[in-house]
Order: C-alpha cells, then structure tokens, then sequence
C-alpha cells in the first residue's frame, strides 16, 4: 500500500516557516489580488488567499471590478498596483469573465515581473526555461515541495506529465528536467497513452478529467502526483486519478483533496515573501 503525500501537513510546514520570517521583518510584504466579476468559485479562491495572507502575516489587499469593467480598467489598475512601492506581489484571479474582451495574455505581460507572484509574464517564464527562476510557478512548484518533503529525489527517474498548459504541466516538465528528471509530456495527441504512463517512475497528472488515470496506467511502486480539481455535486472535489484503484500500486500518492491544492497556496505565499524581499535588496 502507498504511502500519502500530504499537502495539507507539508503546507502548514510551508507556511509556517513563512510566518517566522514574515515575523522577524519589520514591515510585512502586501499582496494585492484583483477578482474581476463574481464568479463564485474564483470569491472561494480569492478568500481562500485572504485567509493564508491572515496566516502567514502578509497584508492582503482586494481589488474587484465589475465583470464589464473592461481590459482598459484592469490594466490601469495593474500599472497603479505595479507603481505602489508598498505592494509586493500582485495576481488576478483567473479565469476574466467570458463574454467580454479581456485578453488574459496581454493581462499577464502587464504585471510587473518583479511582482508576479504567479510566474506567468514571460520574463518569468523564460528564466523558469533558463533554469534561473526567481520565484517557482506555484502549482508545479507545491509539487516538488511534497515531493522533497518525502525525500523523493527526481535525478534520474522518469517523470511523466500528463498536461501541458502554461500554468501546470510545462512548468512542471521544466522544473523536473531541472531536477535532472527524464521527461515526458503527454497531451490529448500522445498516441498510446498508458504505454508511456507505465513507465514513469513519477507520473504527475494535469489533465481536468475524472478517474483519467486508471490502475493499468501505473507502473508498480511509481509515485502518482494527482494535480487534477474535478468537482462533484454539491462541494466534493476529486482528482484525475483513480485513487481507490491506483493507491494499492503506487509507492507515494496524492489524495484529492488534501494533496498538491493546498500546496499552490502555500507557494503563493513564500514567493510573495520572496519578491518582497528581492524587491527590498534582501533576497
Ligand atoms: P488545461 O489547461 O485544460 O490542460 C489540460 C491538459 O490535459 C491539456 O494539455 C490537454 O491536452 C490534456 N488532455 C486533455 N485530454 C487529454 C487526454 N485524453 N489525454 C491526454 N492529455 C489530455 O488544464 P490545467 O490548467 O493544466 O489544469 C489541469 C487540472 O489541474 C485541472 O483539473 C485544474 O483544475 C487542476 N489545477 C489544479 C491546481 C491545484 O492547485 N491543485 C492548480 C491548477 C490547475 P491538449 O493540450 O492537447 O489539449
């Protein structure tokens, strides 16, 4: 039987490692999240960020603008936050209300680099490629925190990535080379799926589909990394994988939920620690 991966138990560690040195700084950093309409899962996400800036020490700030606000507004009020000196890191909860002209990528180059607490300009991106991050992509970058925790060491293994978005799967393909992992991303193209699933050593999930990942695309003994958030009715989330069927064959794996979720806001907080300080000359 496998053992958990525990995001919750390594968060809080995350965190609060993060509140101890936010505690001995004599002006804490301030986050500064932007909501644009009232989609009522983006106000979950967006409280959810309040609540761990509440937890760590960091001052958080909440920008909302009505759904039509338009891209002209959002942007003014980016280039007002990026000018704040008082403000350390800045994000926009994703994703902008469909049926309106925002563009989310022009959004993202506007963020100052130095404040992009979600690693997506492209400054970022492109040092993330270089190997020279400043700040790690919070999702992928919650995954490699549970992974050290456990002691799992990625030289060498084959890391499989099912999904190659911008916000996860990349990423995580480029902090895994990084580790001197083998890498293989697969997609919606990838011809012969579970043949290059069952030979990861790693295979980390990132797809959005339900039970995606079934036992006989596991290798006995591989570590399952389940990035996934499908939601059931009512609150109940669950992730790409299979857990109950895929759990007896693995040697580490993420539940959902309770695994790499609570991860991404843990990083989210010390990368906007670290910005704060590199901005302060203090990193
Ligand atoms: P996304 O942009 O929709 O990307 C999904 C990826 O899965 C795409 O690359 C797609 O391939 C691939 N895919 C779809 N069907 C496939 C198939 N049949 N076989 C192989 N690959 C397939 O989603 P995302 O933003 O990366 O997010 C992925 C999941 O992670 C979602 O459930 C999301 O909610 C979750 N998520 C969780 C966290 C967290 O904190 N835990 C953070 C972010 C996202 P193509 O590129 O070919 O279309």
């Amino acid at each position: 039987m496998s053992q958990i991966l525990d995001g919750k138990l390594v968060s809080a560690k995350v965190l609060d490692s993060v509140a101890v040195e936010i505690a001995s700084m004599p002006q804490p950093p301030t986050l500064a999240v932007i909501l644009v309409g009232d989609d009522p899962a983006s106000q979950v996400y967006v409280g959810n960020k309040k609540k761990a800036c509440e937890r760590v020490g960091i001052v958080s700030q909440e920008h909302f603008l009505a759904a039509g606000a338009g891209q002209a507004a959002l942007l003014s009020l980016v280039e007002e936050l990026n000018r704040d000196l008082n403000v350390h890191g800045i994000l926009c909860q994703m994703p902008l209300p469909s049926g309106y002209d925002y563009d989310e990528q022009a959004l993202c180059r506007a963020i100052s680099p130095a404040k992009d607490v979600d690693v997506f300009h492209p400054e970022n991106v492109g040092k993330l490629m270089l190997g020279e991050p400043e700040l790690l992509p919070c999702t992928p970058g919650g995954v490699l925190e549970l992974l050290d925790d456990a002691g799992i060491d990625l030289a060498g293994k084959h890391v499989v990535v099912i999904g190659r978005s911008n916000i996860v799967g990349k990423p995580m393909a480029m902090l895994a080379l990084q580790r001197n992992a083998t890498v293989t991303i697969c997609h919606s193209r990838t011809k012969n799926l579970p043949e290059i699933t069952r030979q990861a050593d790693v295979l980390v999930a990132a797809v959005g589909r339900l039970h995606f990942v079934t036992a006989d695309m596991v290798k006995d003994g591989a570590v399952v990394v389940d990035v996934g958030i499908n939601r059931l009715e009512g609150r109940k989330v669950r992730g790409d994988v299979d857990f109950d069927a895929v759990a007896p064959k693995c040697s580490w794996i993420t539940p959902v939920p309770g695994g790499v979720g609570p991860m991404t806001i843990s990083i989210l907080m010390k990368n906007t620690l670290q910005a704060a300080k590199l901005q302060r000359g203090e990193a």
